[in-house]
Formats: C-alpha cells, structure tokens, sequence
C-alpha cells in the first residue's frame, strides 16, 4: 500500500480477533501502530510480535467506555508515537437475544462500548487532524447495522449509527482533508464470534446458520479485513470519504 510506511496508527480493540489482524497487516506496511485494548497483556502480545516481526508497535490499556481513559491513552500514544496519521475504530461487542427480553443494563452495556467508544475516539483523535490538515478515520461497523441482523437490534442500532455518524462527521471535515469511511465485517471467526454463539448444539446451530447466510458460503476470517482497512488508509484512497464498504462474502445482497 502506498503511503502508509512510516504513519502513526491506533487501532482500537487492537488485541482481538479482527484488530490484531489490522495491527499484524499495519506493522507489516511499517507504520508505527499503538495498539489500545481493554486487555493489556493481550496487547502487549500484539506489539511484541509486530516489534518481533522488524516493525514499531506499542500497547496502550484503555477502556473505551471512559472517556477520561480515552484522553490518557491517546495522550500518551502521541507523546510516544507522535501525532496520530490514522484511526482504526474497530473495537465492539455484542451479545445475541431478542430484543423485547433484554433489559436497560445489557443496551448500555452495548452502547458503550459500540457508540460512545467510538465518539471518545473520534473526539480525541480528529481534533488534531483537523488543526494538521490531514487524517484517515477508518471505522469497523458491520453489515448488521446495514441490513439489521437477527437478535442484535442494539448492536444494529449502535452500527447503523456509527455508519451514519461517520458519513455525517465526514461532511463536516472534508475542507481540512480528512477521510472517514466505514469497513462491515460480516460474520467473522473470532472470539466475539465465539462469545455470540456460545457453546454446546445451539453454538453450532448459530455458527450454521451464520454461515449459511454468506453468498461465499463461509465465515469471514480476520485475514479478510486488513486489506480494505489500509487500502482506505493510504494514498490509493485520497479521495475517498463517507463511503461504506462491506467485507462479508456477498452478505448484504439481495436474494
Ligand atoms: P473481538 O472480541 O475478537 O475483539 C474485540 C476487542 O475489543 C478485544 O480485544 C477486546 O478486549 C476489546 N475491547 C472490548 N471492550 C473494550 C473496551 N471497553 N475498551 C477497549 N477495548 C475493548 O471482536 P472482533 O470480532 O475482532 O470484532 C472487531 C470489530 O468487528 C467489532 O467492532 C465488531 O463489532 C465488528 N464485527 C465483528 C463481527 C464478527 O462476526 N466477529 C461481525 C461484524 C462486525
């Protein structure tokens, strides 16, 4: 990819199953990535193998859900790294059940980590951008919030608006050369995947069904992903912005 070598990237949830994919892909570009995950040690094991591999990584433990902690992580990622070139928003989580049995604790839950991670980020990270002239906003969504997904309304609410809010924020920092665009994943196997579909005959009844609705005829795979993300994220994409693209074998088209 053109242009990426050398570039300061976060990537969010950067120690999972799709994030440490993007993290490997980044590092292989040589860009310097700080890698920001709840789970620190599982973080660390991301930049130890990029640094490993030749290239420049470094965790940071944040909580998305605190916007304090935010401030901190990329407060930090800058002084080490230097000024943020690109912001991956790819942390998310889910949990599958029909909507009109779930409560007020499991929404917030899911909001807060979906949508106001995602808002921290952005507010932290682009402000920045906008005073430098330049910067790529790459957000993970998911065709859920696309097409709607069975048994993920608030997941789908909180993607559909992270699409939404992305195009609109997009308008908003055009003029300063920033692009924000939004990657959906469709059903991928990583451990989010596994937590969705849990154990045990209905785990595999949720994983056939999963696959099934994939044209492809298979799950997606975090290898899937990277390829999209740094191909918005360099030079080949300068003057792309708003836009959405789906990385889920054929999953949103009709029939
Ligand atoms: P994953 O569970 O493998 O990784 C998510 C990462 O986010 C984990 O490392 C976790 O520690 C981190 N995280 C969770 N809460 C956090 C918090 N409060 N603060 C900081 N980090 C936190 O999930 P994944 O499947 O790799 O998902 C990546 C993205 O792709 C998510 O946005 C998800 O919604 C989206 N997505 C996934 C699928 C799928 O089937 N796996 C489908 C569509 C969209």
């Amino acid at each position: 990819m053109r242009g990426l070598e050398g570039k300061v990237v976060i990537v969010t949830g950067g120690a999972g199953g799709i994030g440490s994919a993007i993290c490997r892909r980044f590092g292989e570009e040589r860009a310097s990535v700080a890698v920001f995950d709840i789970n620190r040690e599982a973080a660390e094991a991301v930049a130890a193998e990029i640094q490993s591999a030749g290239g420049k990584a470094r965790a940071f433990a944040v909580d998305l859900t605190s916007q304090d902690s935010v401030i901190t992580a990329v407060t930090a990622a800058e002084a080490e790294l230097g000024p943020i070139d690109v912001l991956v928003n790819n942390a998310g989580w889910d949990k599958v059940g029909n909507f009109l049995d779930t409560e007020k604790p499991l929404w917030d839950k899911i909001v807060a980590i979906n949508l106001y991670g995602a808002l921290y980020m952005h507010h932290a990270v682009v402000k920045g951008m906008r005073e430098r002239g330049r910067g790529r906003v790459i957000n993970v969504a998911s065709d859920a919030g696309r097409v709607g997904s069975s048994g993920e309304a608030v997941y789908s609410f909180c993607k559909g608006g992270l699409i939404s809010f992305s195009k609109t924020l997009a308008r908003e920092v055009a003029r300063q050369q920033i692009n924000i665009n939004v990657v959906c994943p469709g059903p991928t196997d990583t451990p989010l995947l596994d937590d969705i579909c849990g154990e045990g005959e209905r785990g595999e009844k949720l994983r056939t069904a999963f696959t099934r609705a994939v044209p492809f005829g298979r799950l997606g795979q975090p290898g899937d992903l990277p390829g999209a993300v740094t191909f918005l994220a360099s030079d080949d994409a300068a003057f792309i912005t708003g836009q959405v693209i789906s990385v889920s074998g054929g999953l949103t088209m009709a029939g």
